[in-house]
């Protein structure tokens, strides 16, 4: 539930639900500092009109890029948190950018670069703390993520990365395809329903417990 969230969980997927109701790839990103400080907080910006280069303006590279060096706070103590799985850009922006310690909440079957053989060696060689959470985060961020590629299938884009998350996670899928199909997306953007009501939301109508 949606109230059980820590803070940062909160942030990163209201950043995911900013992301959704824009036609973006729903994915949020934000780090803290060691005391639980929120320094920066962004989403994919993939939608949206006057960014130069849409196919790179993913949540965590943009959180990242505005990350100040000569600030007081020390990178390598902060905790970056990111809705879904890092892809090979953003995990290795987050390498290089000297984050020492992330959290995503759902695994990327078809984007995902954390099982990528040369980035698990590089990850255990550099000692960094990359964790994959999973659980209810993990289907409420799958279902938004394939809400969005049913959308984008519509106006013609590929199907391999909705098929990727229906062959590893077909609840999320099945439930995505169920809500797109009844016109539920579309009503919650209109709507402007919250992610703590669309979170909750995706939960009880997935009966998941
Ligand atoms: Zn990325």
């Amino acid at each position: 539930m949606w109230s059980e969230l820590s803070y940062e969980w909160q942030v990163v997927f209201e950043e995911a639900w900013v992301a959704f109701k824009m036609g973006s790839v729903p994915i949020g990103a934000a780090v803290f500092d060691e005391f639980g400080r929120l320094i920066v907080r962004d989403h994919n910006r993939w939608n949206e009109v006057g960014i130069p280069n849409r196919f790179l303006a993913h949540a965590e590279t943009n959180a990242i890029r505005q990350l100040r060096t000569d600030a007081e706070y020390n990178i390598r103590t902060c905790v970056m948190y990111v809705t879904m799985e890092p892809c090979s850009m953003c995990l290795g922006t987050i390498d290089i950018g000297n984050i020492k310690h992330l959290k995503y909440a759902a695994k990327d079957p078809y984007n995902g670069a954390a099982e990528i053989p040369w980035f698990e060696s590089r990850i255990r060689k550099k000692n960094h703390d990359y964790k994959l959470i999973g659980g209810e985060m993990e289907f409420v961020q799958h279902v938004l993520y394939a809400g969005y590629e049913l959308s984008q299938i519509e106006r013609g884009s590929g199907t391999l990365p909705l098929k990727a998350l229906e062959d590893e996670f077909p609840d999320a899928a099945a439930l995505a395809k169920k809500l797109h199909e009844a016109g539920v997306f579309e009503q919650w953007k209109k709507e402007e329903k919250t992610m703590e009501f669309a979170y909750d939301e995706i939960l009880r109508r997935g009966h998941y417990n």
